[in-house]
């Protein structure tokens, strides 16, 4: 059995999970939502997908009556991911959205109900949780074999071009690099460390208030603790590149992972030297690993479910009043 799913929003990531679906087993692209009619009639032709299964975004809730599709995957701007992802819900589909799952923990939450109610999935689009050379690292520091990870670091960051863009408008984007890359710094730290923050600080910094608007960060290095005693410190940046890095520390060994989220291969290695796994597209594992949590009730080493979505919303929360008020905030 294979999952049918639609993309809504065919923009440049739309785009990207649509040609990693081509070589997935599992998932096959059957549907498209779309506001532009050109766009749709290329990826019709393109992509083989019948005129039944073409919808916009005011006649989309009919879905529900296509049995034809099992899933939405939402690729939209951040701001619509809440609002598309709780029509999808109730149009009976399941929901695949993109990261972050919404623009704080209350329309987390909000989604997460809709789709209880719903009795659909609720899947977040976190693809390194389903990289090889990812999973040895989290093996490895589950089974022990740093000893005690008491340090983790996250470097997560780009130069953002056209300021024009709606990662740039606080509307659409909920804030800046923060919620598009920083929170890449923010999960890292959590699957590799292999437990909850309990509190963070914050700091901003603005080079330039024209590009990066009241509300939009631009960069942000926080801090953040956990039970164990454990630290991570981050820095979240649309001001430089080079920044795609993780790196954990145990009593026994240390993790080094850079790049550690972009697309292409992934680098890892640790104090037992470099891990060698083959690169398959990330998308594609995606796609089939999602399918078999959908179809085959399938659980992930590391959940991509709306809690797991919600747990980094919770902190981007905290992570925005620390900056905002300077104090130490507490999680939880
Ligand atoms: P994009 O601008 O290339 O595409 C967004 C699409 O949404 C466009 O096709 C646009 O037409 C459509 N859209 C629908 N309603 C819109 C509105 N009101 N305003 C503006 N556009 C509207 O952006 P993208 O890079 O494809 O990002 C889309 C989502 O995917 C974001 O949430 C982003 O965080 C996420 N993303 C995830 C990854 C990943 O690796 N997991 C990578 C890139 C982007």
């Amino acid at each position: 059995k294979v999952l049918r799913v639609a993309i809504m929003g065919l923009g440049s990531y739309g785009t990207r999970v649509a040609e990693a679906m081509k070589e997935s087993k599992r998932a096959k692209l059957v549907g498209v939502i779309s506001g532009t009619p050109s766009k749709v009639e290329t990826w019709r032709q393109k992509y083989g997908i019948p005129d039944k299964n073409c919808y916009n975004y005011e006649n989309f809730d009919q879905i529900k009556e296509n049995p034809d599709i099992d899933a939405v995957y939402v690729i939209t701007p951040n701001s619509l991911h809440k609002p598309y992802g709780i029509r999808v819900a109730k149009a009976g589909k399941h929901v695949i959205c993109e990261k972050p799952m919404a623009l704080n923990a209350a329309e987390g939450r909000e989604m997460i109900a809709a789709c209880k109610a719903a009795g659909v999935h609720l899947l977040v689009g976190y693809r390194m949780h389903f990289e090889a050379k990812t999973l040895e690292v989290v093996r490895m520091q589950r089974a022990g074999e740093f000893g005690k990870t008491l340090f983790f670091q996250g470097l997560s960051g780009f130069i953002i071009g056209d300021p024009t863009q709606w990662r740039l408008n606080r509307e659409l984007a909920g804030g800046g690099a923060m919620m598009d890359i920083g929170i890449y710094s923010i999960n890292g730290s959590r699957y590799m460390l292999g437990e909850e923050p309990i509190w963070v600080t914050a700091q901003e910094v603005k080079t330039d208030p024209v590009k990066f608007k009241e509300g939009v960060d631009e960069t942000i290095t926080f801090q953040m603790g956990f039970p164990s005693g454990a630290v991570a410190s981050c820095l979240s940046t649309y001001a430089l590149n080079n920044l795609d890095k993780f790196y954990l520390d145990g009593t026994k060994g240390f993790a080094e992972m850079q790049p550690s989220t972009g697309y292409g291969p992934i680098q890892a290695r640790t104090n037992n030297g470099p891990i060698e796994r083959e690169h398959i597209t990330h998308q594609t594992v995606q796609m089939d690993e999602m399918a078999a949590i959908i179809l085959d009730g399938k659980k992930p080493v590391i959940p991509v479910d709306g809690e797991e979505g919600l747990k980094d919303l919770v902190i981007v929360d905290a992570i925005y009043e620390a900056v905002k008020t300077g104090k130490k905030v507490m999680i939880g």
